[in-house]
């Protein structure tokens, strides 16, 4: 399908991918630089990482009249233990209050794995923990967004490793506050993607969208996500997908990356913005 003019003035930068920032480094660089969003990770929140505080960081980022499409991240339901996943679901109620504070549209869930757990099984802990939290998401307005993650990450990080795993758990639950936050960089070699897209736009549950790209010889498994041009990701055709689709939220550009985060962050912001033009 073609689109003539493709719109994305919507385009949001996760605060991670300028890691060496703080949270009013983010806010005033952003602003500066003309970004009207940003997704906003907790460890710039959370004091046990160095974060400022829920109340501190919600006073800044509402003056700062930036929009907030995600805090990121909560999840990691599935757990060995029953008391552990309590735990999990605790921490994300908590999770969802931060990010009604900060204005935040959603919460990004990384949903977790257990090394030897079966993955069906670490699939139902995650399904019923995002059950035991989808009430509250909605009463505090904000929605709670699975993102699937690589096959790479299956054992330990996200037993849903296809838009169809995360599909099938919003079909289960059927809560208006559960959808699908869909990243390039994890998503991009499925063969169903296309078809999953859709299926999610019609379900209205295509809450994020994701940017960057895939390192050909990636080096870690974590922090070489490549900047939009670096890899073989066809981003402008995913974009004008989602835009095809309707989907009307941010685009957010999502890089961990030591070598960007070793740069100069003016100069990298700068690249970063040029190579979000150059993948419209
Ligand atoms: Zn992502």
């Amino acid at each position: 399908m073609s689109i003539e003019k493709p719109v994305f003035s919507k385009v949001a930068i996760h605060t991670y991918t300028n890691k060496p920032w703080n949270l009013q480094e983010c806010i005033d660089r952003y602003s500066r630089a003309g970004v009207a969003a940003m997704s906003v990770w907790r460890n710039l929140i959370d004091p046990a990482e160095g974060g400022i505080g829920i109340d501190e960081a919600a006073k800044r980022v509402r003056d700062s009249g930036l929009a907030v499409p995600a805090l990121v991240r909560g999840g990691f339901f599935s757990r060995p233990t029953v008391e552990e996943r309590q735990e999990a679901i605790d921490l994300n109620r908590r999770y969802v209050d931060e990010a009604a504070a900060l204005g935040a549209e959603m919460v990004v869930l990384v949903v977790g794995a257990v090394p030897g757990l079966e993955l069906a099984e670490a699939r139902k802990q995650v399904k019923d923990g995002i059950a035991a939290v989808a009430d509250h998401a909605r009463e505090a307005g904000v929605k709670l967004a699975i993102e699937p993650l690589h096959p790479m990450y299956a054992a330990d990080k996200s037993c849903v490793n296809r838009m169809a795993e995360a599909r099938e758990i919003c079909e289960d639950l059927q809560h208006p506050a559960v959808g699908i936050a869909a990243d390039v960089y994890h998503i991009w070699w499925d063969p169903d993607v296309e078809s999953e897209l859709r299926r999610a736009a019609e379900q209205n549950t295509l809450f994020g969208f994701h940017i960057c790209d895939w390192r050909v010889n990636t080096r870690h498994l974590l922090t070489d996500r490549g900047l939009m041009g670096d890899g073989c990701i066809h981003v402008a055709k995913f974009r004008r997908l989602v835009h095809s689709l309707g989907f009307e939220g941010y685009h957010e550009i999502e890089i961990f990356n030591e070598e960007y985060w070793a740069m100069d962050q003016n100069e990298y912001l700068e690249l970063i913005l040029r190579r979000e033009e150059a993948c419209r």
